[in-house]
């Protein structure tokens, strides 16, 4: 046993997890140029659950009193967890022979230099992330190697991509398709590094096919048609908008070279062969029925004269979150009219730089028309999810997404693409001290709609007040923001309840169940105090954690920064009430007993005699000891007297009892002494043993009998054998007889503290379903900003753990509800499958508002529920949307669609809610309000 730590300083398996949390907690964002690490998935899974405590078995069936394999804390179950052997990377990687594949396909020209050997290992193709690795910081990848070995290490550098340059760790290079106009119908692969120059790429190409450079131009032959000519050297391929597995056009110079060139010209090359000289027209006959063009277009897969708006998108490939999201916001009434109306070709933005140029709007537009033609069971959105991809980079490739995500990115490109800003006022930040609310909260909400105005605004927008207070000096920071969706927390993802009895060892209470609410992410002293303060500790109190297990103290929590993560809601735990000085338990003069409570069963083994064994039940009693006698006589007289005590709330009033049951004694009272003495002399309700610390007799351990007297009788040795130097083990064998005299069901099922018929709590158990109102009580409830996330108090000049509460001010007619039920980052993914109770029909927010709202009511009524199946990293997404004319329902599962009762729509599975506001009240105020904005600054 002692021997167990020898091993080189590997930490134990919490305190790696913790490690690696805390170093992803540190990074929360990649920066470009960073080093990250790849780590194959099967191997980081096991590790995972080698450190993690959510996978102990909890025990089936209550372990046998055997003390042989009794559990001892620092090993709970026994060795379920299986220690990760060294790091295994080979199965990423092509074959074994990959150093030498890894210069293949033109791959030494194409990336740049300055890459180590080992980067040059070639991965497998399509490998997905989540699935077949997981990405780590440098650092974890350094702690993972130096515990466990292993390797080969595979770096991939953070580039930022898209339009909106996230930080994207590039797995593989591009891999282009180069065409040549000379050579109809050949396609090449080549690979480069994303962040290569459209120069070096063109340089490099001509190289391999022998080509002079100033003889050919290059071109983006996205979707087969020249999109763009790619003549600006300096650009990197991410910049000018180069996607992995792209065509590419070398257009070598012939005779009657054509000079001007049409951008954005879909179908160009398919249909004016006639009018670029004669190569051309031959080499676009063989690329048109080469089938190269067949991608470019959202294809109808069939008709079956569906009506408009009943149309199913088919799956590219793990691509349900994309059709569950779409048809959702597909389904939003002021879209549709905007859309099919063509209204939006009028709104355009082409030259806002948050925009992509109008693409995706335009590609939106298409969609929806196709979507609400009727006439097709189901399209392909192919044509749709190449623009996205063009300009969302996170969304390409074919790994599941989240269909929130994607929500948020669409409706935010949209915007951008249809903002009818073309020049955004810039505004002065005035101090908002001193000013009303409300003169602040309609200044920046209109100071917001003189730089945003579309149809995403008009829709989906809503505002809410942010209020940051500091707890030295009391100053308010007010904030008005936009949002575009609500994300509402479940009320178990902020806070968890945690049911603990709290037992007294100086007898002032029966034990006490209660159930404390506390922060999630906090440690035992939040729950301590939080306990504290339902108990009403008093100041020279204490409160010692424990687990206990099979009526037994399984786990002491010393360590008060302990996450309460670690705490799993079946624990039993037990709180004791101590003399706050005798807490301390690493103080060498403090002493105290653990008590067991024992019963003894008879079985008859079936060699016909009858056995005696004991068994443990209910939390033992824990009292502290005085210190310092070494007198075997007054230590068990101590020992005596500090159970009585313990024992006191247990006592019923016998019968007859006109007397309290006070320490000193219940033999002293004359009426009933006769009586009790009898009693006692008969049998005494209890022994009092002196055990080891599983609470099991053995052979070194003796008996003391409580008797009626005051006389303590021991047999034996009393000190032999004492286990734990600072903690006496004894153990009370309950009598048949002592149920008059005492309440051991107390012992068993304590007394419920009102706390525990909390919302949280009851909701916690299954009691309550979880329902909208209270998650959006959750989002709004006031909260203590995180340590590592403190705010800079204007006034004290110094960071602060500052108040934040947020209030909802303004409400949108579209109001899109995000239910969190993942909690991310990006190596540990938790789903919470919570029945969340929303109402389909008259959603009423106007509780929620703040007092400017006046009379105005804010009813809303459901048209569209985004649901995700499964668990973390996959699963399966799909969409529930009703018709607008018809009020009906229907289940939108990638190309299937099929009708609904309403009734079945709530399910567990729902993630994205999506609400129209009712028109028929207030109408007028919303005029109103678009008469002063349009009117206003
Ligand atoms: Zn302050």
């Amino acid at each position: 046993m002692e021997r167990e730590r020898k091993t080189d300083e590997v930490p134990p398996p919490h305190e790696q997890r913790e490690c690696v949390v805390r170093v992803e907690a540190e990074h929360p964002n990649m920066q470009a140029g960073e080093s990250m690490y790849l780590v194959q998935s099967r191997w980081w899974r096991q590790w995972q659950r080698y450190v993690s405590h959510d996978e102990y078995a909890t025990p089936s069936s209550s372990p046998s009193m055997s003390m042989a394999t009794s559990p001892t804390p620092s090993s709970p179950m026994g060795g379920r967890r299986v220690k990760p052997g060294p790091i295994d990377n080979t199965p990423l990687l092509e074959s074994h022979g990959g150093l030498e594949n890894g210069l293949e396909n033109g791959l030494e020209n194409g990336l740049e230099n300055g890459r180590t050997h080992a980067e040059k290992v070639r991965l497998r193709s399509n490998l997905q992330e989540q699935y077949d690795y997981v990405i780590v910081h440098k650092s974890v990848w350094e702690a993972l190697v130096a515990w466990y070995g292993g390797g080969p290490a595979l770096v991939r550098e953070v580039v930022l991509k898209g339009v909106q340059q996230v930080p994207t760790v590039e797995i593989y290079p591009l891999k282009l398709l180069v065409v040549r106009s000379s050579i109809a119908g050949r396609v090449e692969e080549v690979e480069f590094s994303s962040e290569a120059t459209v120069g070096h790429v063109k340089t490099q190409l001509c190289k391999r096919f022998g080509l002079e450079e100033e003889e050919v131009r290059m071109w983006d032959y996205y979707h087969g048609s020249k999109y763009a000519l790619l003549d600006q050297a300096d650009r990197t391929l991410e910049s000018a908008r180069i996607m992995n597995e792209q065509k590419v056009l070398l257009e070598e110079k012939t005779n009657e070279q054509v000079e001007d060139t049409e951008e954005d010209n879909g179908d160009v090359l398919a249909t004016s062969g006639g009018s670029t000289g004669d190569w051309l027209g031959s080499y676009s006959g063989g690329f048109k029925y080469g089938g190269f063009g067949a991608a470019s277009e959202d294809a109808v897969i069939e008709s079956k004269g569906q009506r408009g708006g009943l149309c199913g998108l088919s799956n590219l490939g793990n691509t349900c979150f994309m059709n569950s999201a779409l048809q959702c916001l597909s389904h939003t009434d002021a879209l549709v009219q905007y859309f099919s109306s063509k209204q939006y070709l009028g709104d355009i933005n082409k030259d806002n730089p948050l925009g992509m140029g109008g693409e995706l709007a335009k590609a939106f537009g298409a969609l929806m028309e196709k979507l609400w033609k009727g006439g097709a069971s189901s399209i392909s959105p192919r044509n749709f999810k190449h623009k996205m991809a063009r300009c969302a980079p996170q969304f390409s490739g074919y790994q599941q997404h989240d269909s929130q995500e994607f929500v948020a990115f669409l409706l935010d490109g949209l915007h951008e693409d249809l903002n009818r800003i073309k020049q955004k006022p810039y505004m002065e930040e005035k101090d908002n001290d001193c000013r009303p609310e409300e003169v602040i909260a309609d200044e920046q909400w209109r100071y917001y709609c003189s730089r945003n105005d579309s149809i995403i605004v008009d829709n989906f927008q809503g505002q809410y007040k942010s209020t940051l207070i500091c707890p030295v000096c009391g100053k308010h920071s007010l904030k008005f923001d936009p949002f575009m969706y609500l994300s509402l927390p479940l009320p178990s993802t902020k806070r968890v309840s945690i049911k603990v009895t709290v037992i007294s060892t100086r007898g002032e209470a029966p034990p006490t169940k209660y159930c404390a609410q506390v922060p999630k992410q906090g440690t035992v002293d939040h729950l301590l105090g939080e306990l504290g303060k339902l108990c009403g500790l008093k100041e020279d109190e204490a409160l010692l954690l424990t687990e206990v297990y099979s009526g037994r103290i399984f786990k002491y929590f010393d360590d008060h920064s302990e996450a309460l993560s670690a705490i799993k809601p079946n624990d039993i735990l037990v709180a004791y009430r101590l003399p706050a000085d005798k807490v301390d338990r690493a103080g060498k003069q403090y002493r105290e007993a653990v008590i067991f409570h024992r019963k003894s069963e008879r079985r008859k083994s079936y060699l016909s005699s009858e056995r005696c064994e004991k068994s443990l039940f209910a939390a033992p009693l824990l009292v502290p000891l005085h210190p310092g006698s070494d007198d075997l006589d007054n230590e068990l007289r101590h020992v005596e007297a500090a159970i009585e005590v313990a024992l006191k709330p247990f006592v019923l009033p016998s019968e007859g009892a006109q007397h309290t049951n006070g320490a000193e004694g219940e033999m002293d009272t004359e009426e009933t002494s006769e009586n009790s003495a009898r009693l006692h002399k008969s049998e005494p309700a209890y022994m009092i043993c002196r055990t080891n610390q599983n609470g099991t007799t053995t052979e070194d351990f003796e008996v003391v009998e409580k008797s009626s007297g005051d006389v303590l009788r021991t047999i034996g040795g009393f000190f032999v054998g004492k286990p734990n130097p600072g903690i006496e083990y004894f153990a009370l064998d309950w009598s048949n007889n002592a149920d008059g005299k005492y309440d051991l069901e107390l012992l068993e099922s304590p007394r419920l503290h009102s706390s525990m018929e909390d919302a949280l709590c009851a909701e916690r158990d299954g009691k309550k379903p979880v329902t909208l109102q209270s998650c959006m009580e959750c989002f709004l409830e006031e909260e203590e900003l995180d340590k590592d996330d403190m705010w800079y108090c204007p006034k004290c000049k110094v960071h602060r753990q500052a108040t934040k509460k947020l209030d909802l001010w303004r409400l949108p007619d579209v109001l899109v509800v995000h239910l969190k039920r993942f909690s991310f980052n990006r190596l540990w993914r938790e789903k919470l499958d919570t029945t969340v109770d929303f109402p389909h029909d008259a959603l009423d927010l106007s509780s929620f508002l703040n007092a400017n709202a006046g009379k105005e009511k804010y009813i809303y009524d459901l048209y569209g529920v985004s649901n995700h199946y499964g668990s973390t990293g996959g699963g399966h997404y799909t969409a529930f949307a009703k018709l607008p004319e018809s009020g009906k329902w229907y289940h939108f599962d990638d190309s299937r669609v099929s009708p609904v009762d309403v009734e079945e729509v709530k399910t567990q599975a729902a993630y994205l809610l999506f609400y129209q506001r009712r028109h028929s009240e207030g109408t007028e105020i919303s005029e109103m309000e678009v008469d002063m904005l349009s009117n206003g600054v």
